[in-house]
């Protein structure tokens, strides 16, 4: 054996350990663990905290990065054939009072700790302006408060604030039956599969919508995945936190969450030591909305409201959700005007387990073949 024949087998067997760390990280339960309490990993939009109280007309580095977002997410409606320049210029100072009238926040067009906070938080990856058309909050300027209180909340009625998907696309008035399926590369548990059928049944209990789970995928009205990063619909994922999940509007179909994320299937996700833990089924229930036709609502009680907080559960369908839903496909003759479901964490004390650790074992093995034909070829 040369030198080089040696040093290349201490460097292989030096980066193997390093990925079965990685790999066995994310895949076995303890991680809760393996983090240090109080020190939250840094998420897709944490560094946008450092541009509270940066002014109109001035430069700031990485204010690009904002405007990217806003851009995302429909708030700046056409990018620049480069990039965004770093300017606080006109266009940003509009997109944070839209998002400000959407978010309920006071319309001031600052970047202030409020406005930021709100940005920040997880939050669904389908867009708030969709063609330019404001889809949220609709009326706000009636029913917002405007004394310049920071401290007072906004007031809304809780009604009518749903939107749906302009054009207002939905499954044909013919087939109230859907099916949805899994991606079979994810090898998901019954466990995980029985928090999808838990929140599509919150939605059929309210609406003149069944839905049936298939084996046939390929197949399918409603496919599910878990993918992680750029996986070829054009919305890449952005790893911990920051876009949690997309689904695309009536009778597209597809339903992707990022498998980047420690997503919680049970217990009481706020008890969870993981900082960054997501609640599966309050993320289901919202992109289930989504692939029914609903847009984002600015009722931040609503499932259809585009955040929701690390360590924290929405399951339950409000009175915005439901009259949304029953707007598009009618009422199921046997809702009697309150759902039943309830949440369930009550039921359950432990801080929850995470989807990855439920995946089959089996991901591992070919995941390892793969990376070790890589690096000893
Ligand atoms: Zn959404
Ligand atoms: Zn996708």
């Amino acid at each position: 054996m040369n030198k080089q024949h040696l040093q290349n087998l201490i460097f292989t067997f030096t980066i193997s350990i390093f990925l079965v760390a990685l790999v066995s990280a994310r895949l076995f339960p303890d991680v809760p663990s393996l983090i240090p309490p109080g020190i939250p990993p840094a998420t897709a939009w944490d560094a946008f905290r450092n541009f509270t109280g940066c002014h109109h007309g001035e430069n700031y580095n990485g204010l690009s990065n904002l405007k990217n977002y806003f851009h995302r997410f429909g708030y700046i409606p056409h990018a620049p054939p480069t990039n965004f320049s770093d300017n606080f210029d006109d266009d940003l100072a509009a997109a944070i009072k839209t998002y400000q009238k959407n978010f309920n926040i006071n319309i001031t067009g600052e970047l202030d700790e409020k406005t930021l906070h709100q940005i920040v938080l997880p939050r669904c990856g389908v867009a708030d302006i969709i063609n330019g058309t404001t889809t949220m909050n609709p009326g706000t300027e009636t029913e917002t408060t405007s004394n310049g209180d920071s401290n007072s909340k906004p007031r809304f009625h809780t009604v009518s604030h749903f939107t749906v998907f302009p054009g207002q696309p939905r499954w044909p008035a013919g087939k109230q039956e859907l099916t949805y399926s899994f991606y079979p590369g994810n090898e998901l548990t019954k466990t995980v599969k029985s928090v999808f059928a838990t929140a599509f049944a919150r939605w059929s209990e309210v609406a003149r919508l069944k839905f049936t789970e298939t084996e046939l995928y390929y197949n399918a009205d409603i496919k599910i995945g878990f993918f992680s990063g750029d996986h070829g619909d054009g919305e890449p994922f952005d790893g911990i936190l920051g876009t949690l999940a997309h689904a695309f509007s009536p009778t597209n179909g597809r339903f992707h969450l990022d498998a980047a994320e420690d997503w919680v299937v049970s217990g009481d996700v706020s008890k969870s030591a993981l900082p960054t833990a997501v609640d599966l089924e309050s993320v289901a229930v919202h992109e289930i909305g989504h692939l029914l036709g609903l847009g984002h609502s600015s009722v931040e009680e609503a499932i259809m409201f585009p955040t929701i907080s690390s360590r924290s559960k929405k399951v339950v369908l409000t009175e915005d959700d439901v009259k949304g839903i029953q707007y598009i496909y009618g009422r199921n003759p046997s809702f009697n005007g309150s759902t039943t479901m309830s949440s369930p964490e009550k039921n359950s004390g432990n801080g929850g387990c995470r989807v990855a650790s439920l995946w089959s074992p089996s991901i591992l093995f070919p995941l390892l073949t793969f990376a070790f034909s890589h690096l000893m070829f």
